[in-house]
């Protein structure tokens, strides 16, 4: 639509400087005084006049002080005889320069067609701008019907996969696409069909655009780029026609890729949408599919698309000949952050001893766009201290930031709230500091964010994907913690522990029905899950046991927490003197970073506990 708006703008600027154009033309002609014979014949005889100049009947007159004027003189007759008869004296005619001109000057001929041709030529004009635009496939003005397509940068500015950090195995697959699209011949060749599809797939921010966007970078072809929420955003019936275009627009430039962005939009599972705007999806993928499967062997045009909902795609968009490649992006492990990291810090003055690796390690489950939202917090933030580079503070309170929300340590908490927190806090960090396999603890604070009142950071020391089940009664201990920490010391609970104790419900439950660690249960697995923890959703599930089954996962889950509780429990209550030292501190300092932690924790010198 902004290039519609820019054409009417350019039209719009045309018009104005035309009429400028006209306006600026009448005004010369306007302005030279019209004098009737008789008194050119005056000034003529008081040899006010230096020279006339005759084209047809139209005479221009040169005055002495510089000046113009114009006259007519009588058609049936030559100059001098008509100004002989009104009197002209001889000797004063001769003084003046006379000038005969072709009739058929230019200016005359201006003179008449300029006002007719000047509109038409301005018709002309527009509309070869609007044809020129339209033309192009990437933008178009007054056309509805066709693709809101896009064609993406030149090719200088385009990322390449330089600047998409980690991601090894979805760039080695798109690699090979590159390639094709590099040696389509090669490959034709060898007899290999080509991918008509490649779905990228990934939880949010996990750089699917960005990865797609470097595709193109890399395989230096025509990139259109379509997000595939337009289809379906504005008129009902245009999105199969759209789709329609974009694909004939990406043919015609081939060897190219089609991206069609945030898939999922109008690629859901057919028959099992809700509300409106249904019918229109269906007719938009119907046509997807068509022209997918329209492709001839060596047609070169490749269409990449990305989604974060690959389990609500409809199956036939998975077909072979469709998307018949996938790749998965993962979130980033802990050397891929640190890469991420560099990359965004590159523009951004650190401080020399800034440690990226250390932010590394503090947060797992961020994707490259919470990475980049960090580096950007932290110059934000030294911007905002006035510092000329970004010391490492910035980046560890940007973590949280990111993670939390702002601080907010304008809100007023009375000082019996903050002790609250303070013990509750530090009966998370004791419980984690006293079990073998809990995670350690990277920091404490009271200071509350975005909705947590206060918050323990505790992270594993490695990147796992394993965890045992001792893991997780030992996770269970700990988010206890806080809860039993309470009760110890105020003899009563307060509402600070309800998402500590749905984080210990969750967990313990899915030890039963998903882990299959309870021995009384069994390896077996209960509800139909639709395992999307990779995509950073919760897993959902329908009952599909029995009720005698669900009596005995209850009370399997209820002898887990208990295990957890009573080791968190033992855990404060004989070392009260180790809480209330933490607790001190905090309400103190307000917050603990894993040094000042240890130090008080390891003068007490602590035996590490099983579970
Ligand atoms: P998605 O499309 O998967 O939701 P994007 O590709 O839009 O995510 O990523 C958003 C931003 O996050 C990118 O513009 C980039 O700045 C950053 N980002 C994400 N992943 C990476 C990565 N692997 N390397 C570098 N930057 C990344
Ligand atoms: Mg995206
Ligand atoms: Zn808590």
């Amino acid at each position: 639509m902004q290039t519609f708006y820019k054409s009417i703008l350019w039209a719009t600027l045309v018009l104005f400087l035309l009429s400028l154009a006209f306006s600026f033309l009448f005004d010369t002609q306007a302005k030279p005084e019209v004098l009737s014979l008789n008194q050119l014949t005056a000034r003529i005889n008081s040899g006010e006049i230096t020279k006339i100049t005759v084209q047809g009947d139209n005479l221009k007159i040169s005055l002495k002080d510089g000046k113009e004027a114009v006259a007519q003189k009588e058609t049936e007759s030559g100059l001098s005889e008509t100004l002989k008869n009104y009197g002209v004296k001889t000797d004063a005619l001769n003084q003046v320069a006379i000038e005969i001109q072709d009739e058929s000057g230019f200016q005359f001929w201006m003179g008449i067609l300029l006002p007719t041709l000047l509109p038409l030529i301005a018709m002309v004009v527009i509309f070869w701008f609007i044809f020129r635009q339209a033309k192009t496939g990437a933008n178009q003005a007054f056309t509805f019907g066709r693709s809101s397509l896009r064609l993406y940068g030149n090719f200088k500015d385009r990322p390449t996969f330089k600047d998409v950090a980690g991601l090894k195995e979805a760039k080695h697959e798109l690699e090979e696409v590159v390639d094709f699209l590099k040696n389509p011949k090669k490959f034709l060749d060898m007899g290999a069909r080509i991918p008509r599809g490649v779905l990228l797939m990934g939880s949010p921010g996990t750089g699917k655009t960005l990865l797609a966007r470097s595709v193109a970078g890399e395989s230096g072809v025509p990139f259109f780029f379509i997000s595939a929420s337009e289809f379906v955003e504005m008129f009902v019936g245009v999105g199969a026609s759209r789709t329609r275009d974009a694909f004939a627009t990406a043919k015609k430039a081939a060897p190219s890729i089609l991206f069609i962005d945030e898939i999922d939009a109008i690629g859901r599972e057919r028959g099992a949408g809700v509300g409106g705007g249904h019918d229109e999806r269906e007719q938009t993928l119907n046509q997807i599919l068509v022209e997918m499967d329209g492709f001839e062997r060596d047609n070169n045009v490749i269409v990449l698309a990305a989604t974060n909902r690959p389990d609500i795609l409809d199956r036939a968009l998975l077909r072979p000949g469709r998307f018949d490649r996938r790749v998965w992006l993962d979130l980033p492990d802990i050397n891929d952050r640190e890469a991420i990291l560099k990359l965004h810090a590159k523009d951004k003055p650190l401080a020399k001893n800034t440690d990226l690796r250390q932010i590394a390690i503090r947060t797992p489950g961020f994707s490259g766009a919470d990475l980049a939202n960090l580096m950007n917090e932290s110059a934000i933030l030294a911007a905002h201290h006035n510092r000329k580079e970004v010391i490492q503070n910035d980046l560890y309170d940007s973590i949280e930031k990111v993670m939390l929300g702002p601080q907010r340590k304008g809100r007023a908490i009375s000082q019996k709230e903050k002790e609250i927190t303070a013990y509750h806090e530090a009966g998370h960090a004791l419980v984690a500091a006293s079990l073998k396999d809990a995670d350690p603890v990277h920091k404490i604070s009271i200071i509350s964010r975005g909705r947590a009142g206060g918050y323990t950071l505790k992270l594993p020391l490695e990147e796992q994907r394993l965890r045992t089940r001792s893991q997780f009664l030992a996770e269970v201990a700990v988010a206890l913690g806080g809860y039993v920490a309470e009760q110890e010391i105020f003899g009563e609970m307060s509402t600070g522990a309800s998402s500590d104790l749905r984080e210990a419900s969750k967990v313990t439950r899915a030890l039963v029905t998903q882990f299959g660690m309870s021995e009384a249960i069994g390896p077996q697995t209960f509800g139909e899950s639709h395992d999307l923890m990779f995509l950073g959703k919760e897993i959902t599930s329908e009952r599909n046991y029995s009720e005698a089954t669900a009596d005995k996962i209850d009370i399997e889950v209820k002898k887990f927490t208990e295990r957890s509780y009573t080791a968190a429990k033992k855990i404060i209550s004989s070392r009260r003197q180790i809480l209330k030292a933490v607790a001190q501190a905090l309400i103190e300092k307000e917050e603990l970073e894993k040094e000042a932690f240890d130090k008080i924790i390891s003068s007490f010198k602590l035996k590490p506990l099983s579970i």
